[in-house]
C-alpha cells in the first residue's frame, strides 16, 4: 500500500468571510480560521479552503475477522480488510483507541482507493471496513473507496460513533453495506462531559442507517460507574427495541484507558446486562469477556447452532444457503449468495 493518492478538495463546507470556513460535516459545526484545524484533527482550512487531512493516509490496516467489528449477522466467518486514519470528532475519556483516534500525530502510509481494493481482493476479504478511529469525519476517502469497492464487488462496513450530521450521512449510505455504531448512553450528560458530544444526533443517525436499509449492530461499551446502572441499559435496549427487536446488541467489556482509571467491567455486570436485553431484543452478545451465553448464535426455531464464535472468529454451520442445517428456517444472518 504505497501508491498514494492526491486529496480531492473536502466535502460540506461554506468559505467565510475574512478567509474562515464553516464545517458542514458533523454536529460541532466547527467555524476555522486560516491555518486552524478542526477538533476532530482530520480538517483544516488552509488559505481559506477546507482541507481534508488524511485522505489517502493510513494510519492501521489489518485482516480481522468480520466477528471482531464486531458485525455477528453480516457474512459470518468472512474475514474484512480494516482499515483507519488518525482522528476522531469525539473525545471520549475512556477511549480504547486513543493513541489513534486522539493523535494527529500517529504514523501513517500513503494507500489511494484503487490500493484498498486491490488488497481487499487479493485478500479474499468479503470487503473493507472503516474501523479502528471514526471514518465519519475520514469523509472524502471513506465515500471515494467504497464506491470503488462496490463496483468490484466487496462490500463496505462503517464503525462508527454515529456522530454526523444528516445530510452528509445520506450521501454516503447508498454505498455502505453494513455498520456497528456505538451508542454509548441514552445520558445527554454523559455524551457532553464524558465525550464532549451531543446525544440527539448519534440517536438520529443510528435511525437514519436503520431507516436507510443498512445492516446495523449496536455495542455499548458498559464502564462501572457510567452506564451501568439497570436503569440505564434499558432505556438503551428501550430504544434499540424500538426500532426493531431484530437488531443485535453488543455489550462489551471497558478496561481503563487514556482519561479514564474507572476499574474494568465485571463479567457480572455484562451478564446482568445481557439478561436485561434479551427480555426485549432477539440477539444480545457480549464482548471482551469470556462467557458462554452471549457468544454464539442459536436457530431461533429448532435451538441448532448456526455460528459458533471462539475467539472473535466465526463458525458458520448454516446450509449453502445460509438456513439452519437442521430444520432449514432462515438465519438472521445476511448471508453472500
Ligand atoms: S468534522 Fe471536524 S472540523 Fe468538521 S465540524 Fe466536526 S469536528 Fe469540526
Amino acid at each position: 500500500m504505497n501508491s498514494g493518492t492526491t486529496a480531492p478538495q473536502a466535502a460540506w463546507w461554506q468559505p467565510l468571510p475574512n478567509g474562515q470556513a464553516a464545517c458542514q460535516l458533523c454536529p460541532i459545526e466547527c467555524r476555522l480560521r486560516e491555518g486552524q484545524v478542526g477538533p476532530c484533527a482530520t480538517r483544516a482550512n488552509r488559505a481559506g479552503v477546507m482541507e481534508p487531512l488524511h485522505y489517502g493516509r493510513i494510519v492501521a490496516a489489518g485482516v480481522d475477522p468480520i466477528e471482531k467489528k464486531p458485525l455477528y449477522h453480516f457474512y459470518p466467518g468472512r474475514s474484512i480488510l480494516s482499515v483507519a486514519a488518525p482522528g476522531c470528532n469525539l473525545h471520549c475519556q475512556f477511549c480504547q483507541n486513543w493513541a489513534i483516534s486522539q493523535s494527529a500525530e500517529a504514523r501513517t502510509t500513503a494507500a489511494s482507493p484503487e490500493d484498498l481494493v486491490r488488497l481487499a481482493l487479493a485478500e479474499k476479504a468479503a470487503g473493507i471496513a472503516f474501523t479502528y478511529s471514526e471514518p465519519l469525519v475520514w469523509f472524502e476517502f471513506v465515500r471515494d473507496t467504497a464506491r470503488l469497492a462496490r463496483q468490484e464487488g466487496l462490500k463496505n462496513v462503517l464503525v462508527t460513533n454515529g456522530f454526523l450530521n444528516p445530510e452528509p450521512l445520506a450521501e454516503l449510505l447508498p454505498w455502505i453495506d453494513a455498520a456497528n455504531v456505538d451508542l454509548k448512553s441514552m445520558d445527554p450528560v454523559f455524551y457532553r462531559k464524558v465525550c464532549k458530544a451531543q446525544l440527539p444526533p448519534v440517536l438520529a443517525a443510528i435511525r437514519q442507517f436503520h431507516e436507510a436499509g443498512v445492516h446495523l449492530e449496536v455495542t455499548n461499551l458498559v464502564i462501572p460507574g457510567h452506564n451501568d446502572l439497570d436503569a440505564q441499559i434499558s432505556e438503551l435496549v428501550d430504544f434499540v427495541a424500538g426500532l426493531s427487536p431484530a437488531i443485535p446488541l453488543h455489550f462489551s467489556a471497558y478496561h481503563p484507558a487514556w482519561k479514564m482509571d474507572a476499574p474494568a467491567t465485571p463479567r457480572e455486570t455484562l451478564l446482568r446486562a445481557h439478561s436485561l436485553a434479551a427480555k426485549k431484543l432477539q440477539w444480545v452478545y457480549l464482548g471482551n469477556v469470556a462467557a458462554n451465553v452471549g457468544r454464539d448464535t442459536d436457530c431461533a426455531q429448532c435451538g441448532e447452532n448456526l455460528v459458533q464464535r471462539p475467539g472473535n472468529r466465526g463458525i458458520s454451520h448454516l446450509d449453502a444457503s445460509g438456513r439452519c442445517p437442521a430444520c432449514a428456517a432462515p438465519s438472521p444472518f445476511i448471508f453472500p449468495k
